[in-house]
């Protein structure tokens, strides 16, 4: 349960009331139709089963849900700007576009005050609200689609707006080539530290990403690559094994993950990554002590670069290198999760 969230009987209450008052409060996601609202919407009186409950918009998103056209609930704190408002029009008609600060100056928007608006509304920046959205769409059309979904890798993986554009394109298609590759196994587990993409191939657990990593796009594409691989969503039992395993780490038993996992990698990377999973929870080392333990202590660089690459976080943990002087470093995920995780092996937290 989400400490900043009312009781799930409050929330429902209030969604069938359409009660206004509870406006910013929270914020309903209904499964059925992947959109997600104000409490008060007048637009829908979803079935309680479809409901999921989110403190924060960007929670909403990154859980891959669209928001509502009635009730706007980006809004929630006013109506934004005009210009900003045409802009939120433009990426709900376009979700799949990929927007550069060239786009944005087109419009006659400053990037800087765009970034800034957004920041200070949703806790995130444009890019990534714009990310989530074509994250979203091809997530979607992975979960509908269940096809073949090679074509996106044949044409040369540029971005996911290629990759959905790609999943649209076979879709009705029978599968040609299917047998003759590996097939990455791609499904989304939720988390207390928000959704995650978990890829699986018979040999392994090959990825495991917070949806709304920086690069997520370009790791799957380096991941097809490497393996030869496409992607289809859908169910595998080591995915059920790491999704079991991660609830465990979740609420704190300290009981180890015994998943296989499959890490396509430079021999570097893979030294690298061999010698992440000897760190103990409940520690961390530098990236300087890392570089001494693979025995290249003056490849310090190189080593947080590899570190960087690990396509599986938490069952690989990246996140138990910091930097010398203690700080945090960097995270893909982001570093607010990096210090929850810390927390959560050091036994500070209970994050379930
Ligand atoms: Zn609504």
């Amino acid at each position: 349960m989400n400490p900043q969230l009312p009781s799930r009987v409050e929330m429902l209450r209030a969604v069938n009331a359409r009660d206004r008052s509870y406006d910013g409060i929270f914020f309903l996601g209904v499964r059925s139709t992947g959109i997600f609202c104000r409490p008060g919407c007048p637009a829908r009186t979803p079935l309680p089963e479809n409901c999921e409950f989110f403190a924060h918009t960007r929670d909403a998103l990154f859980s891959g849900y669209r928001p509502c056209l009635r009730c706007r609930p980006l809004d929630v704190a006013g109506a934004p700007p005009v210009d900003i408002h045409d802009l939120l029009q433009r990426v709900d008609a376009e979700p799949e576009r990929r927007w550069r600060a060239a786009d944005l100056r087109a419009l006659g928007l400053h990037p800087d005050r765009v970034r800034r608006w957004f920041q200070a509304r949703h806790g995130i920046t444009f890019t990534a609200y714009a990310r989530a959205r074509r994250l979203n769409r091809a997530l979607q059309s992975i979960r509908e689609g269940g096809r073949v979904t090679d074509t996106a890798w044949e044409t040369g993986y540029e971005s996911l707006s290629g990759f959905s554009e790609a999943l649209h394109k076979v879709a009705g298609d029978a599968p040609k080539r299917a047998g003759a590759r590996r097939v990455i196994h791609l499904r989304r587990l939720l988390s207390p530290l928000g959704p995650l993409l978990a890829g699986a191939v018979d040999e392994g657990l090959c990825l495991l990403e917070f949806a709304e990593r920086r690069m997520l796009e370009r790791q799957l594409g380096t991941l097809a690559r490497r393996l030869d691989a496409v992607l289809l969503p859908g169910a595998h039992p080591l995915l059920d094994q790491v999704e079991r395993e991660l609830e465990s780490y979740f609420v704190g038993t300290g009981a180890p993950f015994t998943t296989p996992l499959l890490l396509p990698g430079t021999p570097f990377q893979l030294k690298v990554w061999e010698e992440l999973r000897r760190i103990p929870a409940g520690t961390a080392i530098s990236y300087g002590e890392l570089a001494a333990r693979i025995g290249q202590p003056s490849a310090s660089r190189s080593v947080a670069r590899a570190n960087g690459d690990n396509r599986v976080a938490i069952l690989v943990p990246c996140h138990r290198v910091i930097g010398a002087d203690g700080s945090l470093t960097g995270y893909g995920g982001g570093l607010w999760r990096k210090q929850r995780l810390l927390e959560l092996e050091q036994g500070r937290e209970r994050l379930l």
